[in-house]
């Protein structure tokens, strides 16, 4: 296994679209980094690139310290697996694993001693004489992760592997990814567009918008310290409730107005703002779902609290989620064992200030948190 060290990557194609810009990241041997962003945003074109399938534009890609800028897929010991598990329909699962490595001229004792290995790693070994359309979806995708485990490559890339898979499945196929990961210490980039996904298999996310790095960090890193407003809304679900303040100024303390609610920040949260000018400007105000507290647990009177008339309450699992609006404007509040009030009812919420993120509306980088 080896690190991946990216320094100044771009990609425009043909039409003049830059698909990926400036992309540096360095990678740690035996670090699973995940690529997440919106559709569109190039996690698919830098992977591609890493793997050799398309040219880079500009700057450089190293693979265990030697640069691969023009070297071949074949040779650049990779392995991918894709969305499309496209297996061979006419092998069985042992075929299919040892395809690779008869193809590399591996002598035929030691296929069969890594296509056992790997069948055991994955739990393919009473499959392996099954056809591909013998196995269910989530047994497929498996073989798929096989194949490319039994070549032991110094760098394993996924786009979007298990997203054809159903939900439960899904579940099931993410936790044995990360065994085996964990297991095999291998170097994986992985892309998704779920937030949930790369939160659960990360040891660092890479997230992309437009192109751009966004933002490299572990998942709390992310969680907590989002850069900018684009992370916050990203990194989280529910999502954090986003929502547009004016800051007024009260001696040492800025105090945050929205409609006709006024809340003082703390002196310690107060200065970034100040500081900052952004006295009589409106900024962008960012707060968690759980940094609310609901109902009886505000108590009537305490500062900050704001009245909330409940558009709808959700269980999800075991957690409760409350909609609610607030002069119109919607949020959500993650809410414990839930309340008996019902939609349409009014109800007191106290968003915790000192939680709050602020967000500067131009650059919409973060000002505090
Ligand atoms: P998704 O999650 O939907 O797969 P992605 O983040 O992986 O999206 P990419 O597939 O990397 O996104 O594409 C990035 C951008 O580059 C998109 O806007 C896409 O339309 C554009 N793009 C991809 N291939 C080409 C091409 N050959 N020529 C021009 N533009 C392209």
């Amino acid at each position: 296994m080896a690190g991946l060290s990216m320094k100044n990557v771009s990609k425009s194609f043909a039409n003049g679209f830059a698909a990926v810009k400036e992309f540096n990241i360095e990678v740690e041997d035996g670090e699973f980094i995940v690529l997440a962003g919106p559709s569109g945003c190039g996690k698919s074109t830098t992977l591609r690139m890493i793997a050799g399938l398309e040219d880079i534009t500009a700057g450089e890609i190293l693979i265990g310290g030697h640069k691969v800028n023009d070297v071949e897929t074949k040779d650049r010991d990779v392995a991918m697996v894709f969305q499309n598990y496209a297996l061979y329909p006419d092998m069985t699962v042992y075929e299919n694993m040892a395809f690779g490595l008869k193809m590399r001229h591996m002598p035929e004792e030691k296929i069969d001693r890594e296509v056992r290995w790997a069948a055991r790693l994955l739990h393919l070994e009473p499959l392996l004489d099954h056809m591909p359309r013998m196995l269910s979806d989530g047994q497929r995708q498996r073989v798929a992760v096989g194949r490319a485990v039994v070549r032991r490559p110094k760098v394993f890339l996924m786009d979007e592997p298990l997203s054809n898979l159903d939900e439960e499945l899904r579940l099931q196929t993410r936790r044995e990814l990360k065994r085996i990961q964990e297991e095999l210490k291998s170097t994986v980039i992985y892309v998704t567009q779920d937030q949930t996904e790369a939160m659960a298999l990360g040891s660092r996310i890479v997230v992309m918008n437009d192109g751009e790095i966004q933002q490299i960090g572990t998942p709390e890193e992310l969680y907590r310290n989002p850069c900018n407003k684009f992370v916050a809304g990203f990194i989280g679900s529910p999502r954090m409730n986003l929502f547009d303040v004016t800051v007024e100024q009260d001696k040492t303390c800025a105090v945050l107005v929205f409609g006709e609610h006024r809340i003082t920040l703390t002196e310690e949260k107060s200065a970034p703002l100040l500081n900052g000018g952004y006295a009589g400007k409106t900024i962008v105000c960012g707060i968690r779902p759980e940094d609310f507290r609901i109902g009886k647990a505000c108590k009537i009177g305490e500062g900050g609290s704001v009245e909330a008339v409940i558009q709808v309450q959700e269980a999800v699992g075991d957690e409760m989620f409350l909609y609610f609006q607030v002069d119109e404007i919607g949020f959500v509040a993650r809410n414990g064992k839930g309340i008996d009030d019902h939609p349409g009812d009014r109800i007191r919420v106290c968003p915790d200030a000192s939680r709050f993120y602020l967000f500067d509306p131009a650059t919409e980088r973060i000002i505090t948190n």
